[in-house]
Order: C-alpha cells, then structure tokens, then sequence
C-alpha cells in the first residue's frame, strides 16, 4: 500500500527532549533574536510528555545552565538540593569505609540535585515561550537523506495505528516527514537514528567503539525521622559490594527535596560474568547494611532504568555531516570520571546552535560550515574537561590491581596515564560462556528478598515507571534471527538477555512437550534503556522506537 504522508518544513530540527537539544533549542533562539534573525524551529520528543523519558542521578554541575539561563533561579529552575557534602565509600559485603578523601572529579559541592525529569519539563517551557515548536509524543522513526545519501534533510516521524502484523488498523495515522535545513540529532545514549546515519556516513570511522554503563534508579520517600540525616553529608558515591571491583560500576545517593532521595546503582557493561543480572546486584546494593540503614522505613515512589554513554573523548563520533549534527548523550558528551553528562550534553547543544545559526546566516549546512561546532567545542571548557576523562573507561574495565594502577597514573597526570589512547573492547564482546566465568549471581541470593514497599522486584519497577506500550502492534525489540536464541546464545550464555534486561521484557521458557527452550517476549514492559541492543553477544536485537508517547512516564526520577 502507498502511504501519502504529509510533509512539514522548518529550518532547523531538534531529535529528542533532553537536556542537549532542549539548551540547544533555546540558545538558538537566544542568539536569533538578537541578531533579529527569524527562524522557525521544531523539537520532537518520543515520550508523551517533554522529560516523560529522562532519567539521570542527577547531580548536576550548573556551569552550562550559568551560561544558557544566567537568572536561572528567578526563573523557577526546579532545583531539589544544593550538594553540601560529599563522600565515596567502599563497601564489603557487611561494611562501609568512608574514604579519607573524595576524587577532586567527585567535589559536587555547590552543584544542583534535580530531577532531570522535572528539570527538562522547566527548559521545556522556556523554550516554547521563545518560539521553538516542541511536539511530545513523536518518535524519529527514519533518517532521510539526498537522492545520493550524503545529505540529511530530516525525518519520517513513526507511523500510528498499526496492527502486530504490521497492517494498518482503522485509526491507522501515516507517519509524517519534516523536513530540515539543519538536523540536531540528541536521541541520548545509543540513539536508534544515530545508528541509521552510521550505516549511511563514516560518522564512527577511526573513532574508539561506543562503550555505556546502564543505571537503574529510584526515588525513595523516607520517614520524617530518617537515618540519612545522620550520614553528615548528603552526595554519596560508592564502590565495591556487590559487583566487586574488577566490574566497572558503582552505586550513588543523592538528597532530594521533602525527605526524598535519589538512589540508583550503575553497571559497566563491559562486564564478562553472563549470570549477571543487572535488577538482582541492583537489590543487592540497598540490602547492603549501609544503604539499608539510610533507607529504613522509605517507599519507593517511581523507578527506571537507562544506559549512560562512558566511552568519552576517543569515542565522539564526528560532529557534523552535511544537514545535521549529534550532540549529548548520543555524542558520547560525558564527563565520564566525575560521572556526569547533563552540563556537557547542555553546552553541546549550546555550541551546536551557534553554528546552526552561522549555517542559516550563511545559507550554507555543509558538513563544513557545521564543523564549526566541532571548532567551538575544541575551544571552550567542554572539550578539556572530556579530553581528560579519555582513558578513564577503558582502565575501569580492567582488572585489579591493574585498574587502580592504570587509574592512579591517569589521575596525576591529566588523563593521559601508561596508555594514551587506551584500547577498549566493545561491550557485546566481552561476555564470556557459562562456566567459564565465576557464576556469582546468586551469591548473597538469600538478601535478594522483596517487601513490595522498600524493595520491590523487576515488574513492580515497571509498574513504578509508569510504562504503558499498546499491546497490539509491531514489537518493537527486533530479534533478526531467533534460532541464534535458542540453538547458540541459550546453551552457550544461557539467555544473558533474561538477566542484563531490566524491565523482564526477555523470559526463557521450557516447552512442556518437547523440553526445549522457547524465547517469550514482553515488549510492553520495556523501559527503553537500550541495554538488549548493546550486551546481546550477537548483536541479535536491535531496539526500534514503538508508537509516539509509549514508554515510561517518569515525573521525579
Ligand atoms: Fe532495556 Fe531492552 Fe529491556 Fe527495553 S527490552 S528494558 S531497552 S534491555
């Protein structure tokens, strides 16, 4: 069947809601107004709701939004706490040892705790105020390009409406495509369109291959007499128990507003150990005795998960093409050491609108005019504060007592240490078979105990998300050869995706007739953190944006 779909046009195009494109989106305007320039500027966002589908720790360093929105504070910014105190600990698996002094990349004193979600709702409206068309509950769906497919000239939103065979139901809504002199893709970390550019551009050519960690976080309500009053501080970071310290990862709790806090755990993904489950070492690190205590008598209020781009500087794709350019999470723009990326995915944005405005002022988007942006990033403060964090993740994925030798030297040298570019393997390889690593997932099992308040499982986590996807359309979690499932990765990893998934959207189970396994899918409970489409050891699953406004429907997180 021919689709006619209808076309919009507008000059430049912003993909995705979070904090890069949304800064992006407001100091182009900024900049248009006062050089008297109009321009019609449209954001689309996948979530129902502009931050419906953000979700970070969130310390954030106010040195970009100082920037973009100096009166910030007379402006509403909804800023939960000022970080006061900080502090790492080391955990063993029945202490806390609080280390003598904090990493200088983890001094947050003065930084802002927010709510990203809450956070990018307030840039939101800012930026509707100055004139940006923003359409929540649009997902970019296709990447279109020139006849001879050098250039980007926009998207083709997802169609609506259809059945899970792929047949258009009676409501059945085509898709639309705008159009673009210039497109600002900012789809956060492993953005499904960024992939589509990849197999057109060289965009990753010559670069270190794309590494991530996935965080799963929750807000927790605490008592009005709580013990986290008592901690003396009110950042803190740890390492240790339960993933060990040859894993890459850690947990964090932030103070939030109203005997709130913020309270997540991260896992690199370069993991090796296939009986990891992300959800159960998750659980494992609130039982821990330290974090049970400053959690006592709490409720969860909402949960979620993501994955967190930790490659860093040798692993920034090229900035620009001809028609568009990447900018935050989907750029790898994170101050990986100092674990954080809000106020880099903010000034990328930042300096991408400024050649976007060079770029109409011009009447010229060829990937040369729009480096410019990659210019503007070498110069300013973004670029040194990533290019010191270049060899942090590759050491973080080494062992002890390697890593901390390879972490010591690049902490007193600026980055550089023994090895300068380190290598780094891509997280889908790293997986080893079953037994040929420690199977330590049910380790400490008897502590993975749930009370459906405090300590909730996996569909409960959904169910806290606020998740909704329509049942009765195409999945989409793309399985491109379910036999690798069954006849491969089951004997040989046993199933890592029913472990690494957070949201139980993978389920192996047992055929009573013929005891062979069968791969059962729960696509509706997906939380769109994008792990399935970077740990499958065979590249086997591909991530695809469902129907616009699907997903979680964060509010706090
Ligand atoms: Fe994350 Fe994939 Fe599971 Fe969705 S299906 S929650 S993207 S791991």
């Amino acid at each position: 069947m021919e689709i006619k779909r209808e076309q919009i046009e507008f000059d430049v195009l912003f993909v995705g809601g979070g904090p890069a494109c949304l800064a992006g989106a407001i100091q182009l305007m900024q900049k248009a107004h006062e050089k008297g320039i109009e321009l019609e500027v449209a954001l689309i966002e996948k979530g129902a709701e502009i931050g419906s589908h953000c979700l970070s720790g969130a310390v954030m360093n106010p040195v970009a939004l100082d920037e973009l929105i100096p009166d910030h504070k007379n402006k509403g910014c909804p800023i939960e706490t000022m970080v006061k105190k900080d502090a790492l600990y080391y955990l063993s698996p029945d202490y806390a040892y609080r280390l003598p002094r904090t990493p200088r990349y983890l001094h947050n004193t003065g930084f802002y705790v927010i709510s990203l979600s809450r956070f990018v709702q307030w840039l939101g409206h800012i930026a509707e105020e100055m004139g940006v068309n923003i359409f929540p509950g649009f997902t970019g769906k296709e990447v279109l390009f020139s006849e001879d497919g050098k250039t980007i000239n926009g998207i083709r939103t997802g169609d609506q409406g259809l059945d899970k065979n792929g047949n258009p139901k009676q409501n059945f809504e085509p898709g639309i495509d705008i159009i673009s002199k210039v497109t600002v893709f900012g789809e956060g970390a492993r953005g499904s369109l960024m992939k589509q550019v990849s197999e057109k551009l060289p965009i990753f050519s010559g670069k270190m291959p794309q590494v991530f960690e996935t965080g799963i976080k929750e807000v927790i309500e605490l008592p009005e007499n709580n013990n986290f009053k008592s901690v003396n501080c009110n950042d803190i970071h740890t390492l240790g128990y339960p993933i060990g310290l040859d894993t890459p990862g850690g947990g964090f709790i932030y103070e939030m507003k109203d005997n709130r806090i913020s309270l997540g755990y991260l896992i690199g993904l370069s993991y090796k150990n296939t009986m990891l489950d992300l959800y159960d070492e998750f659980i494992k690190f609130k039982h821990h005795p330290f974090v049970a205590h400053i959690i006592r008598g709490g409720k969860v209020i909402e949960s979620g998960a993501r994955t967190v781009s930790t490659g860093g500087y040798y692993t920034i794709p090229e900035l620009a093409v001809d028609g568009a350019m990447f900018v935050g999470g989907a750029a790898a723009m994170q101050d990986v050491p100092a674990l954080k990326g809000i106020h880099s995915s903010m000034k990328s944005g930042m300096l991408a609108a400024e050649a976007c405005l060079y770029a109409m002022e011009t009447h010229n988007v060829s990937k040369k005019t729009l480096m410019l942006y990659k210019k503007l990033c070498d110069e300013s403060w973004l670029m040194k504060e990533i290019y010191e964090g270049r060899n942090f993740a590759p050491a973080l994925a080494k062992k002890m007592p390697i890593k901390m030798i390879y972490l010591g030297a690049q902490y007193f040298s600026k980055g550089k240490g023994v090895r300068d570019p380190m290598p780094i393997t891509e997280d889908y390889k790293t997986i080893t078979p079953v037994g040929k690593t420690e199977e330590n997932s049910d380790k400490h099992s008897s502590q993975k105990t749930y009370d459906g308040e405090l300590f909730v499982d996996k569909l409960t986590g959904v169910y806290l998300s606020k998740t909704m996807h329509r049942e009765d359309q195409p999945s989409h979690l793309i399985i491109h050869d379910p036999d690798i499932c069954i006849n491969v990765c089951y004997p040989k990893y046993k199933s890592p995706c029913t472990r690494f998934c957070p949201g139980g959207v993978y389920e192996i189970e047992i055929d009573k007739q013929t005891s062979n396994p069968i791969l059962k899918l729960n696509p509706a409970n997906c939380l769109h953190c994008k792990t399935c489409d970077i740990k499958d050891p065979f590249n086997n699953i591909t991530w695809t944006c469902p129907e616009g406004g699907e997903g979680p429907n964060y509010t706090v997180v």
